[in-house]
């Protein structure tokens, strides 16, 4: 019998890039056969968008403070660098594998064109549980994951910055790390750091406040009034809790939160600023004296105006999204609803504001620490708010009008908006050699 040839090329996808394997990178895989079709000549690129640029898998042994060794395991993912340097945070949790950071750094490119920021898409983690670790095992961990992912990023490269359960102190290790490596003080590599070490003003909150502006116009455009509106918040950290601070200031009420501890709800509104206060004291909401608890799956029932879920990704799926009673889903979070939840809100006519322009506001300001490392001159908080809003509106006033002009949803707009950026620097470059 004729042996078939065994072809030189594979061109089947390898298995971890498979889209019928339906993780966080699968999901990403099916928002981009979405946009294909409205990407006219430049689909002839897609493909460089179905396939990370540089994926990086690291071993990150330290001793723990009873003396012993422990391995962890680490990645960093350049997914597109056609429009600058990787740009993307790092995230320590016991959950993150090779897909979700794939499908993050993915996320990173799309919401780094989304907003015009000259950079592409990265991102990095280490699958741990970083609240079994001691301050000491943290430090350690950082410093020699920073050490071993030395290799691909740098200021002109490739800039981490915070993510899940990492912070300004664990970007101030990294910024340590890299400068000790390379034998000079490179602020520049990582934002999101310390004020007093190159970091930015507003840069904390910011994220937040994106939230918050991206809200707002579309509340506008879609005739719902912010005082007054009832808002929940599933993840009460940096995004979500300043999300809600700020709608709270602008005379709406957060009527129920949720996070890791537990879920509360309270139909008059939270007083807010108390609630954050108990959330930095004791790391989650629960315990909160203002409010009553609330049974976890009755969180997405609750009806409200504004839904923001800011923890992470697959909160919204097929089994909740029919319960959910608001008006406007606002995406804190990267990838918090399921292409099928997706298809649900649409169906029942809540408007999604998709993760990759709603959370935009922390990588912008991101941007402008880089931006101001690279000057040696700080703007002012005011400064750095304004432009950050200004950014906000133009790239949401741009996705609005596409959504409008080709009836699609705002998520397929967004891609549209940012692959068409992408691959028509993509294509201008050329392919080397
Ligand atoms: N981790 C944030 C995000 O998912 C910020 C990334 C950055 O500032 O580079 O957008």
């Amino acid at each position: 019998m004729p042996q078939a040839a065994t072809p030189l090329i594979n061109h089947a996808l390898p298995s971890y890039l498979d889209p019928h394997h339906l993780g966080p990178w699968g999901i990403y895989l099916q928002q981009v056969d979405r946009v294909t079709p409205y990407l006219g000549h430049l689909s002839r690129w897609v493909e460089t968008l179905k396939r990370p640029k540089r994926a990086l898998i690291v071993d990150v042994p330290i001793h723990l403070d009873d003396g012993t060794v422990a391995h962890f395991e680490g990645y960093r993912v350049q997914h597109n660098t056609s429009r600058g340097p990787g740009k993307g945070g790092v995230r320590f949790h016991q959950d993150v594998t090779l897909s979700e950071v794939m499908a993050l750094s993915a996320w990173m490119s799309i919401k780094n064109a989304a907003v015009n920021v000259p950079y592409g898409g990265a991102k990095g983690g280490i699958r741990v549980n970083p609240k079994t670790l001691s301050l000491g095992e943290l430090e350690r961990l950082t410093r020699r994951y920073t050490s071993e992912i030395g290799l691909i990023i740098g200021p002109t490269k490739d800039i981490p910055a915070p993510d899940v359960n990492t912070n300004a102190q664990v970007m101030a290790w990294m910024m340590d790390t890299y400068s000790m490596n390379v034998g000079e003080t490179a602020t520049g590599v990582v934002t999101g750091k310390p004020v007093d070490l190159g970091g930015s003003l507003g840069r904390r909150e910011a994220t937040g406040r994106g939230v918050f502006t991206v809200g707002v116009e579309a509340a506008q455009r879609i005739g719902m009034p912010i005082e007054g509106a009832r808002i929940a918040v599933q993840g009460f950290g940096n995004v979500g809790g300043i999300a809600g601070k700020l709608f709270a200031e602008a005379g709406a009420r957060v009527v129920a939160v949720q996070d890791h501890g537990g879920s509360l709800v309270n139909d008059r509104g939270m007083d807010v600023p108390a609630l954050l206060d108990h959330v930095a004291r004791t790391g989650s909401v629960a315990g909160f004296a203002g409010a009553e608890v609330l049974d976890a799956g009755e969180f997405w029932s609750i009806p409200c105006d504004i839904l923001i879920p800011a923890a992470l990704e697959g909160q919204i799926t097929a089994a909740n999204a029919p319960k959910i009673q608001a008006r406007m889903v606002i995406e804190g979070a990267n990838g918090p609803t399921t292409p099928e939840a997706d298809d649900i809100l649409q169906e029942r006519n809540i408007l999604v504001l998709p993760d990759v322009i709603a959370n935009a506001g922390g990588v912008t300001v991101s941007y402008f620490e880089w931006v101001q490392d690279f000057s040696s001159f700080f703007w002012t908080e005011d400064e750095i708010n304004q432009r950050l809003v200004r950014v906000m509106k133009e790239a949401f006033t741009a996705v609005w009008q596409v959504a409008q002009d080709k009836g699609v949803s705002l998520r397929t707009a967004t891609f549209i908006v940012a692959c068409t950026r992408i691959l028509h620097a993509r294509e201008m470059r050329g392919l080397y050699p």
